[in-house]
C-alpha cells in the first residue's frame, strides 16, 4: 500500500458515519473520533476541507417516497447536514483544532454562507473548513457537493469515507466473490456503473482531474492511516 501524496484533500463524511453504532442522529464518541483523526491530519500540515452529509438525520429521497414534496424534503436534508456540520466544527474547535463552517444553503443565523474566497483563505490559514448545507439546491447530493467544492477550492483529491475498504465489483457483504479494485479509471466506474458516488459527482471529479479515494472509516484513525498507506483504499483517476 502506497502513501497517498495529497496535501489538500477534501474529505466527504457521510451522515451515517456520525451515528456510530446507533440507528439515528449523532453519537458523541463517533463524532469525537472523526474530529481527532481530522485534527491529527491537519497538524501534519494538510489543508483539509470537509463536506458532511445528512443521512443520519434526514434524506430528501426518503421523505419524498413517503409523499413529501421533493424540494421541501431536500431542504430538510440540507438542514440535517447543517446540524452535522455545526457538530463537527464545534468538536474540532473544542479539541483545539481551528475550524470554520460555511453552508451552501444560506442559514445566516447559524453560520456564514459559502464563499469560495473566504474558504480558501481559511484553508491557507490552516483552519479545517467544514462545508455544510450541500450545494444549496435540491436534487443534488453531498457527494456531488464534495466534487464541486473540491474543484472550487483547488483540492488535490476527494477522500470518500464509506463502510467498506474500497470499491468492489459487487457488494462484498452480499457476494463473497466480489472483487476489490486498487485502481480504476473514471470511465471504468461510469461504464461498469460501480456505486462509488453518484454519476454527477464522478463526472465532476473526472472533468476536473481530481482523484477519488474510497476507504473505510471503521478503524480508529482511519483517515490518517489511509493517507500514510497503512490502510486499504481504492483510487479512481484518469
Ligand atoms: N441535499 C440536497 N442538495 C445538496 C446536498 C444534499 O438537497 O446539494 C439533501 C438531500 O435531500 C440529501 C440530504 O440533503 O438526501 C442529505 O445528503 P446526503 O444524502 O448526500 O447525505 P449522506 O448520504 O452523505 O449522509
Amino acid at each position: 500500500m502506497a502513501h497517498l501524496p495529497f496535501t489538500r484533500p477534501l474529505i466527504k463524511i457521510s451522515g451515517e458515519a456520525l451515528m456510530g453504532s446507533g440507528q439515528y442522529g449523532i453519537d458523541p464518541q463517533a463524532l469525537d473520533a472523526i474530529a481527532r483523526d481530522i485534527a491529527d491530519l491537519a497538524n501534519s500540515g494538510k489543508r483539509i476541507a470537509l463536506v458532511v452529509g445528512g443521512g443520519n438525520i434526514y434524506r430528501g429521497l426518503a421523505g419524498s417516497a413517503k409523499g413529501m414534496d421533493r424540494v421541501k424534503a431536500d431542504f430538510m436534508g440540507m438542514l440535517a447536514t447543517v446540524m452535522n456540520g455545526v457538530a463537527l466544527q464545534q468538536t474540532l474547535v473544542r479539541i483545539g483544532q481551528p475550524a470554520t463552517i460555511y453552508s451552501g444553503l444560506p442559514v445566516p443565523t447559524i453560520c456564514a454562507t459559502f464563499s469560495r474566497d473566504a474558504a480558501v483563505e481559511d484553508l491557507e490559514a490552516g483552519k479545517v473548513v467544514v462545508l455544510a448545507g450541500g450545494t444549496g439546491n435540491p436534487f443534488f447530493t453531498t457527494d456531488t457537493t464534495a466534487a464541486l467544492r473540491a474543484a472550487e477550492l483547488g483540492c488535490d483529491s476527494l477522500l470518500k469515507a464509506t463502510q467498506v475498504d474500497g470499491i468492489y465489483s459487487a457488494d462484498p457483504k452480499k457476494d463473497p466473490r466480489a472483487e476489490r479494485y486498487d485502481r480504476l479509471t473514471f470511465s471504468d466506474v461510469l461504464a461498469q456503473d460501480l456505486r462509488v458516488m453518484d454519476a454527477a459527482a464522478i463526472a465532476l471529479a473526472r472533468d476536473n482531474a481530481i482523484p477519488v479515494v474510497v476507504f473505510s472509516l471503521h478503524e480508529q484513525g482511519a483517515i490518517g492511516k489511509v493517507m500514510r498507506g497503512e490502510a486499504l483504499c481504492s483510487v479512481v483517476g484518469t
